[in-house]
């Protein structure tokens, strides 16, 4: 009997699909683009969709990659992806957001943070806009400390300390993320000059460090509440945001 894979040439199905990017220390394999229709406040957008992962010296090429698949315990190590609307190599200027994964705010709709808002609001804004992208990074929960050390800082939290302090006080620094492997996946889909969704200089910075054509920022704020207005004001106070 045919198997699946003599039914169908899975490799040069996905081919065309896969980019290596290549970067100092490796590759990023870029998987995409692929048609997701969203629900955005009610109404159907469609997207294009990449998700991306760092290879090892084990996965060479995209056929090594494609073979590793079923043994990588992937879901064991969340990958990033990125949403991107409109004719986003091309376009003139485009909007782009970086947001940091969060899974109390992304997903259970927490009101202790922004980030639900914030991520519904920038989708928003690209579509409105015409064309942008949103990096969605799956390796930045808590800013970098990862859900379990998330859930210690808000017990801290509920005792007086504030996010900055929570973190420090459990060996971190205050904000360990790094944008390296999302910037090199921007440089792979456009060329031509963005502007950052943000509040948050480090990310302005490090997006104009990186060479990339930087028309400025467009700010965020939103959805302030009894539950997040210390959050939101240790980001001013603390984390250097522009109010
Ligand atoms: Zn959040």
């Amino acid at each position: 009997m045919e198997t699946v894979q003599q039914k169908f040439d899975v490799l040069s199905l996905l081919e065309d699909k896969i980019k290596r990017i290549q970067t100092g220390d490796g590759a990023i394999y870029l998987v995409g683009p692929i048609r997701l229709p969203v629900n955005l406040y009610g109404e159907t957008v469609e997207f294009k969709w990449y998700s991306w992962m760092k290879s090892d010296k084990e996965m060479d090429d995209f056929t090594q990659v494609v073979a590793h698949l079923s043994s990588a315990n992937l879901a064991e190590l969340q990958q990033s992806s990125v949403l991107v609307y409109g004719d986003f190599e091309y376009e003139e200027d485009a909007l782009i957001r970086m947001h940091s994964i969060c899974h109390t705010g992304d997903i259970f709709g927490s009101k202790r943070c922004d980030c639900g808002f914030q991520l519904k609001q920038s989708m928003k804004m690209i579509a409105e806009h015409g064309t942008g992208a949103l990096f969605y990074l799956a390796n930045h929960e808590g800013r970098g400390i990862g859900l379990f050390s998330k859930a210690m800082a808000y017990i801290l939290q509920e005792n007086g300390l504030d996010t900055v302090e929570a973190n420090e006080s459990l060996g971190f620094a205050d904000d360990t993320r790094n944008y390296d492997d999302a910037i090199q996946v921007l440089k792979a889909l456009r060329s031509k000059p963005v502007t950052l969704i943000t509040n948050n200089p480090k990310k302005l910075k490090a997006l104009k460090e990186s060479g990339l054509p930087v028309t400025g920022r467009t700010p965020l704020w939103g959805d302030v509440s009894e539950f997040n207005e210390k959050y939101l004001n240790t980001k001013v106070k603390k984390s250097g945001h522009m109010a």
